[in-house]
This record gives structure tokens, C-alpha cells and sequence, in this order.
């Protein structure tokens, strides 16, 4: 899954959830947030992020921003 970080914080870009095939971003408290249960891993949206917030989550030390993804993606 592809997970969304901090520098999305306050973010007014939306250029992710437009490419996203499966419509699988979320609005968090601040932030947009990807589903990991519904990200099928295409990669579409990280290069098209201006603040360059969407990571793999096969990248180091992102078990936080993961966790947190998942529990935004499904408060509603
Ligand atoms: Fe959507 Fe693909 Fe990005 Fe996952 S990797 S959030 S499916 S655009």
C-alpha cells in the first residue's frame, strides 16, 4: 500500500484523489489519508503529489504514518 505523510499536513492539493483508480483516499483531520484494505499499489498518485507527502509503505519508518492512514480511512 502507499501511504500519505506529513508533508500533506494542511495540504490544499488534490491532484491524488483525481488519479486515483480506486477512489481510496480519505479526508483525515488535516490531511488526506489512503485506505491501505483498498490501495491495490498502482503507484499512480505518488508522482503526481506537489508536496511529494505519498510513500510505499515498503520504506523504513513509516509504520506511524501507516497506522495513522488506517485509522483516518475509517472513522467514517
Ligand atoms: Fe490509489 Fe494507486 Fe495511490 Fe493506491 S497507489 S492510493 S490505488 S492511486
Amino acid at each position: 500500500t502507499y501511504v500519505v505523510t506529513d508533508a500533506c499536513i494542511r495540504c490544499k492539493y488534490m491532484d491524488c484523489v483525481e488519479v486515483c483508480p480506486v477512489d481510496c483516499f480519505y479526508e483525515g483531520d488535516n490531511m488526506l489519508v489512503i485506505n491501505p484494505s483498498e490501495c491495490i499499489d498502482c503507484g499512480v498518485c505518488e508522482p503526481e503529489c506537489p508536496a511529494e507527502a505519498i510513500l510505499p509503505d515498503t520504506e523504513s519508518g513509516l509504520e506511524k504514518w501507516l497506522e495513522l492512514n488506517n485509522t483516518f480511512a475509517n472513522q467514517w
